[in-house]
């Protein structure tokens, strides 16, 4: 079989507010290629989340599908998906030291002690955090704990890794860096991933190809050039600021 990656095609999700039912996310359709890192970028509100969600399988699909490699995920529960999540407070576990949670997900799969420390070290290390492994989960700043859940998120090498404002809760000069870490950990790693986020310099940073969402729907997709150059869709330039 081709590697297609992921194909979301047509979503729809709903949610009910006052007896109605309203689309959050409304008639979404694009690819991200496997490598490839895609950006959804947009204002609060507009859906980005649930369409995140909707591609883990924590959401019901109203209409569309989203596959991978031409497989149809729906009847694909959650954990059986292959794919990793990230949030932006990392929710690491509290009472596991560094490399208990960045070892989690390897323990999950079976490995042992003896190869899960190489693995974590290794992990430590891409994310600028060599020799934290034996640090309480409470003593980290805000940065170390997002590079730790990031470690976390990529040790079982997950298929697609997905996340959701992972540096919105950090002021904006460790964002800045920590968006040029990201953006490096994941071509190095070759991670194939969507990174939600309402900031359009993080989204630049960080991803290879970006997509604008308003009010549930995906207005364009391009890279940082194509957005930017004439004759693209008016709010998208509003929204950009050019
Ligand atoms: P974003 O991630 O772009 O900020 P969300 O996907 O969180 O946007 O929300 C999209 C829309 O769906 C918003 O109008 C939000 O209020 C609504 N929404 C999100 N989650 C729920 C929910 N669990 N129940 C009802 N409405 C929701």
């Amino acid at each position: 079989m081709t590697a297609r990656g992921l194909e979301v095609s047509d979503v729809v999700v709903e949610y009910e507010a006052a007896g109605r039912w309203l689309p959050a996310v409304a008639g979404v359709s694009f690819d991200v290629v496997p490598g490839e890192v895609l950006g959804l970028l947009g204002p609060s509100g507009c859906g980005k989340s649930t369409l995140l969600r909707a591609i883990a399988g924590l959401e019901r699909l109203v209409r569309g599908a989203v596959s991978w490699d031409g497989a149809d995920l729906a009847p694909v529960p959650v954990h059986r998906r292959g794919f990793g999540l990230m949030f932006q407070d990392g929710q690491l576990f509290p009472h596991r030291d560094v490399a208990g949670n960045v070892a989690f997900g390897l323990q999950m799969a079976g490995l042992g002690p003896a190869e899960r420390a190489p693995r974590v070290h290794e992990l430590l290390a891409m994310v600028g955090l060599e020799g934290f492994e034996r640090r309480q989960v409470e003593t980290l700043s805000g940065g170390e704990r997002q590079r730790v859940a990031l470690a976390r998120s990529l040790a079982p090498t997950p298929r697609l890794l997905l996340l959701d404002e992972p540096l919105s809760a950090l002021d904006r000069a460790l964002r800045e860096q920590l968006a040029e870490d990201l953006a490096r950990v994941l071509h190095e790693t070759r991670t194939t991933a969507v990174f939600v986020t309402h900031d359009q310099d993080e989204a630049f940073a960080v991803a290879d190809r970006i997509g604008v969402m308003f009010s549930g729907k995906l207005v364009q997709v391009g890279t940082a050039a194509e957005l930017r150059a004439e004759g693209i869709d008016r709010s998208v330039r509003a929204f950009l600021g050019n």
